[in-house]
C-alpha cells in the first residue's frame, strides 16, 4: 500500500483552528490512517486490509487489548501557538517530537493570553489544583483582567525598552510573562497523541489546555475515524476501577450499600457518572 490519503484530514490540512483568545492548531502533515493501522497490525498474518467492517472490528479489538503499536505507525505533524503556560503542561508529554520559536533568535510579539472574565474562577475549595465552577463576582473578575493587561503591558515596554537598548534578546525576554505566546511544530504518533487527548481533554486538565486537546482531538479524529472511534469507546468513555471499586461495584450489584468513604467515595460516583443517593 503507497501513500494513505484520506478525505477528511486532506480537507482539514493547513487549516487554523481557533483556540483561546490567539492561539491556534494547525495539521501540517499527516501519515497513515485507519488503513495503516489495520496493515501493520496484520503484518504478521501476510495480510493487509479487509472489509470496512473487519477492519473496524480489528482497531476496536487492537484498541480494547491495549495492542497499542500500530498505532504507531500513524504520525501527524502540528504547528500550535499557545500561552507559555499551556506550552509547559504540553511539553510534558515527552513521547513527541518538537521545535519551538526561539526567543533568542527572534523579536517575541505583543500577543498575550487575556482570559474572558467569564473564564476568571475562584480556587476549587474541592481541587488544589482547580477553579471553581461558578464564575467570579463580575467586579472581581473585571479587576483580575484589568491587572493581567496593566502587567502584560508594563513588561512588555521594558521588553521593548531593553531592545531599543541593544540588551541582547534572550536576556530582554526573561521577565515576559507566562501568558505570552508562544509556537512550535510538534510531531507525535496517533497512540502517544490518545495518551495526551486522554489526559489532558479530562475535566481534571486545566480549562487552557483542554481547549487545545479538543482540537488535536478533531485532526486524529479526521485522519484516522475509525482509531479515533475506538479511542472513545474503550478509553475516553471507559474508567478504570481500583480493587475496592471493583469489591464497592459487585457489592452494589448485589443491593447493598456503597462502604466507600470521602475523597475516594466522592471519586468513584464521579467515574459512574451517577449521583450518591446517600450524599442526596
Ligand atoms: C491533571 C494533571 C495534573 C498534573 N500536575 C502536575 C504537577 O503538579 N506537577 C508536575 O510536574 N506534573 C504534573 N502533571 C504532568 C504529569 O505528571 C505527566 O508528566 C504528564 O501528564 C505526561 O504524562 P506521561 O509521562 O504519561 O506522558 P509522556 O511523556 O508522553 O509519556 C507517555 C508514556 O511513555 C512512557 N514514558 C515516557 N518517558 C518515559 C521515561 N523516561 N521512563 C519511563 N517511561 C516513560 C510512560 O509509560 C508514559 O506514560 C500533571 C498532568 C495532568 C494531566
Amino acid at each position: 500500500m503507497a501513500h494513505v490519503v484520506v478525505a477528511d484530514a486532506e480537507a482539514l490540512l493547513d487549516t487554523e483552528l481557533p483556540v483561546l483568545d490567539k492561539g491556534f492548531v494547525r495539521l501540517v502533515d499527516y501519515l497513515g490512517g485507519d488503513s495503516r493501522i489495520v496493515q501493520a497490525a496484520r503484518v504478521s498474518y501476510g495480510e493487509g486490509t479487509k472489509t470496512v467492517r473487519e477492519d473496524r472490528a480489528l482497531i476496536h479489538y487492537l484498541m480494547r487489548h491495549a495492542h497499542t503499536s500500530p498505532f504507531e505507525q500513524v504520525i501527524l505533524t502540528f504547528h500550535a501557538k499557545m500561552p507559555i503556560f499551556v506550552a509547559r503542561q504540553w511539553v510534558r508529554h515527552r513521547t513527541a517530537r518538537l521545535n519551538e520559536i526561539s526567543g533568542r533568535y527572534s523579536v517575541m510579539k505583543d500577543e498575550f493570553y487575556v482570559p474572558d472574565a467569564e473564564a476568571i474562577r475562584a480556587q476549587s475549595k474541592l481541587n488544589k489544583q482547580g477553579r471553581e465552577v461558578e464564575p467570579q463576582t463580575p467586579e472581581v473578575a473585571r479587576r483580575a483582567v484589568e491587572l493581567i493587561v496593566r502587567d502584560q503591558g508594563n513588561a512588555y515596554a521594558s521588553y521593548e525598552e531593553m531592545l531599543g537598548d541593544d540588551i541582547a534578546r534572550e536576556l530582554a525576554r526573561i521577565n515576559l510573562p507566562l501568558s505570552l505566546y508562544t509556537e512550535w511544530y510538534w510531531q507525535i504518533d496517533l497512540h502517544n497523541l490518545f495518551h495526551f487527548i486522554r489526559l489532558r481533554a479530562d475535566a481534571h486538565a486545566q480549562h487552557e489546555i483542554r481547549v487545545y486537546a479538543e482540537a488535536l482531538a478533531q485532526c486524529a479524529r479526521a485522519v484516522a475515524p475509525a482509531a479515533y472511534e475506538a479511542f472513545e469507546e474503550h478509553v475516553l468513555g471507559g474508567a478504570r476501577f481500583s480493587a475496592g471499586e471493583m469489591e464497592g461495584l459487585r457489592v452494589m450489584l448485589g443491593g447493598g450499600p456503597c462502604e466507600l468513604t470521602g475523597r475516594t467515595r466522592r471519586e468513584f460516583f464521579e467515574k459512574l457518572g451517577i449521583e450518591d443517593q446517600a450524599e442526596a
